[in-house]
């Protein structure tokens, strides 16, 4: 049986085709090795892109348990948004990590992409 958090955090998986809703990155749920494998990376390195449940208003700040308060994050972001002195909108954390990732500065390894599209 799944429990509540882990049914949303693969709801939201799910819906977000298995991307992190900050960084856009491929995310993993239950096979950290598999992970890995596919991407080329460590396990140590896969278990940054973890899949976490991120409530989106946080549960401190009133937030609910609800789904529609819930997306899929991965381990690195989740852990980085609550380490924030101030609480950032998730729309505006969002374009913050996007705009590290640009510049190469958030995660320090990156999932190959074996179906890349090239544009
Ligand atoms: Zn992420």
């Amino acid at each position: 049986m799944m429990n509540r958090s882990a049914k949303q955090r693969s709801a939201a998986f799910h819906s977000q085709n298995g991307l992190c809703y900050y960084c856009d990155q491929p995310m993993w749920l239950r096979d950290c090795a598999a992970f890995a494998r596919v991407h080329g990376l460590s396990r140590k390195q896969a278990r940054q892109f973890e899949c976490t449940a991120e409530h989106l208003l946080p549960r401190s700040a009133g937030g609910t348990l609800r789904l529609d308060n819930v997306a899929a994050a991965c381990r690195c972001c989740n852990w980085r948004r609550g380490r924030l002195p101030v609480l950032i909108a998730p729309e505006a954390f969002r374009r913050h990590v996007q705009e590290r990732c640009k510049v190469g500065k958030w995660h320090s390894t990156l999932p190959a992409r074996p179906h890349k599209d090239h544009r």
